[in-house]
């Protein structure tokens, strides 16, 4: 340990908020806003000095203030105060920056802790304060402020009067990484400061919302190594997953998972306001001990639309075949109305509403639904809000891949319809929770042909197919389902082409004559695209055609 040299840019600029003059790096201790460290504090200069250094903390704040200049990482020291001096934006050219590793912002009494990835370079990099001066900032602190964490809206900068009450953010990393990206090393020496921040917040903690697979993992990793049980298999990340976590003294605390507030995610809808207006209104009630959503009528979507229950639904209509079939096997007679394009189970008896892209909403109405269920991609926004708008409640389902189709299911049967998770959805976790086996596999899926439509990235089919180890190819041509030509797929060169019966009933005769000499094998659609009971058995069936094609 060592005090380091802060005289890489002796010219000053003045801090946008207080005027006050500062160097850059900043130096501790000279009047930063919210800096958490005198010019005594000690300083972690290697791995073990962090583990030292993070384990004798007596306090939240002497925490913060070690963090705060901890120079353990050399790239990641060299990167964040090259910024600082060299690399800024150019908006922010004569404005400070912070330089330094970025500490924990929030309450120190918190039940709701917010975890994130690393400090953006001129986001908290710049101003000194997690989340702070970004766009994604800008998204989370809004809907902190919406659901009663933040006092205001907008986070500027350090010194701005923003404050957060009940709630706590750190990153998983606290210095800016190049390209936002971590070493696994430099991810590992930064952990004894997460480590002894929850060990600090325990007594208070009941939840934590991971913003993203690495801060998920960040926390799962760090509960591991403080001796919370952590259920097996790991639980995977997903939007609004869910997971308890059983500290040694017997307590519980839930992490909750949501798609990083990243500008990827929010720019291309991947997350909406909604959305994380409605996880972050469960850690609220998580966080508050009120667990049950259902029960207090603030129950949500996919979508984070509200959803006005009554009670537990009894009338459903189903305007998704995959979730009829679901919700005939876990609440049978519940079903009152189906699409023409339910046929699972094949005895299902419910009054017919037309198909899921023209549902007869008249019909629907008389048939006095107390919840309709629906799906973003399957069926259209303009008849969930005609429904809306009549008074029926809609739950509107997200379904991009298999984590989400388990995680939306099980929201729905427990939040929705109050019934716990049934053995088929469990069955289906067990199954689609192992590593893939086998060799791996270049596929072409056609879903149309004439035009040809295949299975593209972002969707459920091209998920199961990286869930088994292969490749999809239709990813490379576009997402969703991409339109291409026969001799298109023949240039993709795949290994096989799977032909489903359905949407298009593809057979022995209908296909590979137009795919000559690709080989082709036919199998059934519904493993491909149904959720529900049909993950259950979808796994061994793909993987048995795997067999066959090699
Ligand atoms: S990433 Fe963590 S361990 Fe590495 S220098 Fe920054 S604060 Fe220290």
């Amino acid at each position: 340990m060592g005090r380091p040299p802060y005289d890489r840019r002796m010219t000053s600029d003045p801090h946008p908020i207080t005027g006050a003059a500062f160097t850059s790096p900043v130096p501790p201790g000279t009047g930063w806003p919210g800096d958490p460290a005198t010019a005594t504090t000690p300083v972690a200069a290697s791995p073990g000095d962090v583990v030292g250094l993070a384990a004798t903390a007596p306090t939240l704040a002497e925490l913060d203030a070690r963090v705060s200049v901890c120079r353990a990482c050399p790239r990641l020291v060299e990167w964040r105060e090259s910024v600082a001096v060299t690399g800024r934006r150019a908006s922010f050219a004569d404005q400070p920056y912070w330089g330094r590793p970025v500490p924990s912002f929030g309450d120190e009494n918190a039940n709701a802790v917010v975890v994130g990835l690393a400090p953006a370079a001129n986001g908290g990099n710049r101003t000194g304060r997690v989340f702070t001066g970004d766009k994604s900032g800008d998204w989370l602190f809004a809907a902190l402020h919406r659901v009663g964490y933040a006092s205001q809206p907008t986070a500027t900068h350090s010194g701005d009067g923003l404050e957060l009450s009940g709630l706590r953010i750190l990153a998983g990393v606290r210095c800016a990484p190049p390209e936002n990206k971590p070493t696994v090393a430099e991810r590992d020496t930064c952990a004894p400061w997460l480590d002894r921040e929850l060990s600090l917040l325990a007594p208070t903690l009941k939840v934590i919302l991971a913003l993203g697979a690495f801060g998920w993992d960040s926390v799962l990793r760090a509960a591991r190594r403080l001796g919370w049980t952590v259920p097996r298999p790991k639980p995977r990340f997903g939007h609004a997953a869910e997971v308890t976590l059983e500290l040694p003294d017997g307590g519980t605390v839930t992490l909750v998972g949501s798609f990083h507030v990243s500008q990827h995610n929010t720019f291309t809808g991947r997350l909406t306001e909604q959305m994380l207006d409605a996880v972050l209104s469960r850690v609220r009630q998580l966080g508050d001990g009120d667990s049950d959503g259902a029960e207090t009528g603030q129950s949500v979507d996919d979508l984070g639309h509200p959803v006005p229950l009554a009670g537990r639904p009894h009338r459903v209509i189903s305007l998704v075949p995959s979730l009829s079939e679901a919700i005939a096997a876990t609440v049978p007679g519940a079903l009152v109305g189906v699409t023409d394009w339910c046929t699972h189970p094949p005895d299902l008896q419910a009054v017919r509403i037309r198909g899921t892209k023209n549902p007869d909403l008249a019909r629907i109405c008389v048939l006095e639904p107390d919840l309709v269920v629906a799906n973003q991609e399957e069926n259209r926004k303009l008849d969930v809000e005609r429904l809306r708008a009549a008074g029926v409640p809609v739950w509107v389902t997200r379904i991009d891949g298999i984590d989400e189709a388990l995680i939306s299911m099980e929201r729905l049967f427990g939040e929705a319809f109050g019934v716990p998770t049934p053995a088929w959805l469990s069955r289906a976790k067990e199954v689609w929770a192992s590593a893939p086996r086998g060799p791996s596999l270049r596929v072409v899926v056609p879903v149309w042909r004439d035009p040809w439509l295949i299975v593209g990235s972002d969707t459920y089919g091209h998920d199961l197919i990286e869930r088994l180890g292969w490749v999809n190819l239709g990813g490379l041509v576009g997402r969703r389902y991409p339109r291409t030509t026969a001799e298109e797929i023949l240039a993709l060169e795949p290994d096989v082409v799977l032909l489903p019966d359905e949407p298009y009933p593809f057979s022995a005769s209908d296909g590979p004559e137009a795919l000559a000499p690709l080989r082709c094998l036919p199998f059934p659609g519904r493993s491909l695209s149904w959720y529900g009971p049909a993950m259950v058995e979808a796994r061994g069936v793909l993987e048995g055609l795997g067999r066959e094609a090699r």
